[in-house]
């Protein structure tokens, strides 16, 4: 179908860190000619505001009190997603190990979710075309009616494994226990937590490369594109 007759559609896919969330999630928003929205980039932007600002991450009403404080703005092409905060990009500085050591406990506070969450929400419904959306708790909290959710696994192995090709030659074994730390953080959290959506399709990544797993969900989304 071109992509100009296609209908609006959303997908939601979400999944623990090194299941190749993003590269997939960009792949496939690319191909079909739909928006991307990196969740995850949101709250690692949040967290950066917080960490340059000196607010005591051990502190959560600390955070809530200055939750609606930074302007956060995501571009959504998947060709060159961006993000900044009060106009400043911050797509390196997010990526830092002291950002992804924090973030896990800045996402937990209710007042910073709600905020982020309302700005994904509106993006996903500027999206004329229809969006990509990747995170944690996008089929279970911020788009519910997504057409299709995708709930992506892999074993704790093989994602250290990727995490630490992307971080050019990390310890194995320190990237593990990294993610596993993140992980548990993320998914006992009380708000919205890393949690598969009960109608979501699960794809274990663990033994398929990165193209097997774009031509999957593609084939899944075209399926969804086309029964709309
Ligand atoms: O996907 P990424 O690893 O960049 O996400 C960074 C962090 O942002 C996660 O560990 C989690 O704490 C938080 N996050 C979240 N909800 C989302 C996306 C990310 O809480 N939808």
């Amino acid at each position: 179908m071109e992509n100009g007759a296609a209908k609006p559609v959303i997908v939601a896919i979400d999944g623990p860190s090194g299941t190749g969330k993003s590269s997939t999630s960009k792949a496939v928003a690319a191909q079909l000619g739909l928006s991307y929205l990196d969740t995850g980039a949101q709250y690692r932007a949040i967290t950066w505001w917080m960490v340059t600002n000196g607010i005591d991450i051990e502190d959560p009403s600390a955070i809530a009190d200055v939750a609606g404080k930074a302007e956060i703005v995501s571009g959504t092409d998947p060709g060159n997603p961006t993000i900044t905060v009060d106009g400043t990009d911050v797509s390196g500085p997010i990526r830092t190990q002291e950002v992804t050591s924090k973030v896990s406990a800045v996402s937990a506070v209710p007042e910073v979710r709600a905020r982020i969450t309302e700005l994904q929400r509106s993006l996903a419904k500027s999206a004329e075309i229809g969006i990509v959306v990747e995170g944690r708790d996008i089929g279970t909290t911020v788009l519910p009616d997504a057409d299709l959710k995708i709930f992506l696994t892999a074993s704790p192995e093989a994602r250290a494994a990727r995490r630490s090709g992307e971080l050019k030659g990390a310890d194995v074994n320190a990237t593990r226990e990294a993610l596993i730390k993140r992980d548990a953080a993320d998914s006992s959290r009380k708000t919205s937590p890393l949690a598969k959506a009960d109608d979501a399709v699960e794809v274990d990544t663990t033994e398929l490369t990165l193209s097997q797993v774009i031509e999957c969900v593609v084939t899944l989304v075209e399926e969804k594109r086309a029964a709309k």
